[in-house]
């Protein structure tokens, strides 16, 4: 995740009515926080109640950054652009062989910010049902230390690993995209692997996210455009650090994007069957 991410000037946010499931109290309260914010127009519909069947539940899985605009650099100078590309397509792949026929892969081009508003604009224009934003995580250029890779100056932290996952507040969908996020934390933690940890400490500065979830890592990140803009219910999957050598081999590892892919999918299973 980089700096662009972060919204630099307010951006309308349609209010689209939160769908109220019975006896969740989470969205209850979510629900009525966003009608006391804003009275909705008489002119937006809410939405049909949502019963979700796979074949016709739209997914789209969101490559995070672009081909001109690559996101981070890993410890051996990759870039986050294509670890990206790499686990959603395969993703993709296993939710489709899963019965979920409606998923899309979303390649975005051109410069970071305007390819945030691009994105979310062809999610909200496909009404999707779900939007998972994938990425690999770094760390703040402060913590960065040099070393020599191939021969080549290169710059790694091992400080930090893990997984994270990360949700709007301001996203209309907010309790939805919260439940699938800890679904998701869920299927991971299960797995044996560990969420980054340092997004709740003092020392990751403007980096810093209110922890919702402290046993399987969801953090709220209100900031995050494609989070905050899009309709649908929205989360944003950090798989890994790329900038730890340890875990970049891993993140390279068919192993370890088999266990993210199943974890999603797994998760989603859940979330499509509760609703
Ligand atoms: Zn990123």
């Amino acid at each position: 995740m980089k700096n662009a991410w972060r919204i630099t000037a307010a951006l309308a946010v349609s209010l689209i009515p939160l769908l109220v499931l019975p006896g969740r109290h989470g969205e209850a309260v979510a629900a009525r926080k966003a009608a006391r914010a804003k009275p909705r127009p008489s002119s937006i519909k809410p939405p049909a109640p949502e019963r979700c069947d796979p074949r016709k539940f739209k997914i789209i899985l969101d490559v995070g950054h672009t081909s001109d605009a690559q996101g981070a650099t890993s410890a051996r100078n990759d870039v986050e652009f294509g670890f990206n590309l790499h686990l959603a397509r395969l993703i993709g792949e296993r939710l489709t062989s899963a019965g979920f026929a409606a998923t899309r892969v979303l390649v975005t081009e051109g410069n970071a910010r305007a390819s945030l508003l691009k994105r979310v604009g062809t999610a909200n224009a496909a009404h999707a049902d779900f939007f998972l934003s994938i990425h690999h995580d770094s760390v703040p250029d402060k913590m960065l230390e040099p070393w020599e890779f191939e021969g080549a100056k290169s710059y790694f932290s091992d400080r930090f690993s893990g997984h994270s996952l990360f949700v709007s507040e301001r996203n209309p969908r907010f309790a939805a995209s919260l439940v699938f996020a800890r679904l998701l934390g869920r299927e991971l933690k299960d797995k044996g692997l560990h969420y980054a940890t340092q997004y709740a400490l003092p020392l990751m500065g403007r980096y810093r996210h209110p922890l919702l979830d402290k046993d399987v890592g969801v953090y709220r990140y209100d900031g995050l455009v494609v989070l905050s803009q899009t309709r649908s219910a929205a989360v944003l999957l950090e798989a890994g650090s790329i900038i730890n050598r340890d875990e970049e081999m891993a993140m390279n590892s068919p192993e370890r994007q088999e266990l993210i892919a199943t974890a999603v999918v797994a998760a989603m299973r859940t979330y499509c069957e509760r609703r």
